[in-house]
């Protein structure tokens, strides 16, 4: 099943930031952060494309983006 190794977390007041979902979705080289809505969201269908390259954590405060993997 698509996105069951990595879990991406946004916080409310980053996803809710237009400038920095748009940011986030322009970094992702993988278009993990779709911010053509409302508000920012999770394309789940694309978690599993995740490369850990890290850079959607330099959006925003530190912590606000965290990526974990959840396999070893
Ligand atoms: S680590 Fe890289 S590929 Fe994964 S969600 Fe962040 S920006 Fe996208």
């Amino acid at each position: 099943m698509a996105g069951m190794f990595i879990e991406v977390t946004v916080d409310a007041k980053v996803a809710d930031d237009r400038d920095l979902a748009r940011k986030l979705d322009e970094v992702c080289p993988v278009g993990i952060f779709d911010s053509s809505g409302e508000t920012l969201r999770i394309a789940e269908e694309n978690l599993d494309e995740c490369v850990l390259c890290d850079l959607c954590l330099e959006v925003g405060p530190k912590g606000a983006v965290q990526v974990r993997k959840l396999y070893e």
